[in-house]
């Protein structure tokens, strides 16, 4: 029938303005219970999903707490544990963001050698589209998304563009935003370390083991060396004991080699003769 859908509406709209009605005239209204008081009926408000009534928020004294993988504008850590910023001015995020809005500078020491940090790292904020690549393909989780969305401002160029020291931020202001993804971070981290260490500590006793076998061999040959050596008299000596030594033997090798032909002469004789006996018994036996 003509007209249901806007009756339908006017409805939904009426319903809600009930409950509203209802919900104000409790001390405590549902849509402000949990919610987080700032002063001044400031309040950030967390709205559940099945909430009745009133789904308007009173911005900007009210705001909706946000989710934590809510992103806005990338934010660099500062490692308030190391005490040193956690980019190392690599420039994969310069690299990979998608509308080029990232520009760095490397810092250089005394003697003009590239060091591992910025001088200095710009955003645009006006360019970029929060998509967290750079968050993504950082390996040293040193850019991370900001959940600050209020950044208005007359001029765009050079309000928006952010430099390091306004894009810097402590690790606890990452840990509160957001506490699950720093949870796991953290656990990864430790992780590493530990594997790290362990790897060390291989590493180390391997050294160590081969050092140890290193000075051995060093302290036979120290052995060797340090054995006194024989003076000219005495090995002229030597080679005469060897000598006679060799001669005796040789001698000796010689009488025995004699009795064993006398020895083994004899045997054939005595195997002949036997056999010439056999045959003249043959001889007998057969009458001849
Ligand atoms: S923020 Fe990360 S990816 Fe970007 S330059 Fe620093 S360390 Fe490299
Ligand atoms: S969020 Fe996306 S667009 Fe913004 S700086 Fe990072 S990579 Fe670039």
């Amino acid at each position: 029938m003509f007209g249901t859908g806007l009756l339908k509406g006017l409805g939904v709209t009426l319903k809600h303005a009930l409950d509203t009605f209802e919900d104000d005239r409790e001390s405590v209204p549902d849509r402000y219970k949990g919610s987080l008081e700032l002063g001044n009926n400031r309040r950030i408000i967390q709205q559940p999903i099945d909430q009745e009534g009133l789904l308007t928020i009173q911005y900007p004294e009210e705001k909706r707490l946000l989710p934590e993988r809510f992103r806005y504008i990338p934010m660099l850590i500062w490692d308030s544990e190391k005490h040193e910023d956690r980019c190392t001015a690599c420039g994969i995020c310069a690299k990979v963001c998608p509308p080029q809005c990232i520009w760095i500078v490397r810092d250089s020491d005394e003697n003009g050698k590239p060091v591992t940090r910025c001088s200095e790292f710009y955003i645009d904020a006006a360019v970029c589209m929060s998509c967290s690549f750079c968050v993504e393909f950082c390996p040293f989780d040193a850019i991370k998304m900001n959940h600050d969305y209020e950044l208005a401002v007359y001029d765009r160029n050079p309000q928006l563009v952010y430099d390091m020291e306004e894009l810097t931020v402590p690790l606890e202001y990452y840990a509160a935003l957001w506490p699950t993804q720093y949870e796991e971070e953290q656990a990864r981290r430790k992780e590493e370390e530990e594997q790290k260490r362990k790897q060390e500590e291989e590493k180390a006793a391997k050294a160590a083991a081969r050092a140890a076998a290193k000075s051995a061999a060093a302290a036979d040959e120290s052995a060797t060396a340090a054995k006194p050596k024989r003076s000219a008299a005495e090995l002229q000596a030597l080679a005469k004991e060897r000598a006679a030594q060799r001669q005796a033997q040789a001698a000796d090798g010689g009488s025995s080699d004699d009795d064993a032909a006398t020895a083994k002469r004899a045997r054939m004789e005595e195997l002949k003769r036997k056999a010439q006996e056999r045959a003249r018994q043959r001889k007998l036996d057969a009458g001849e």
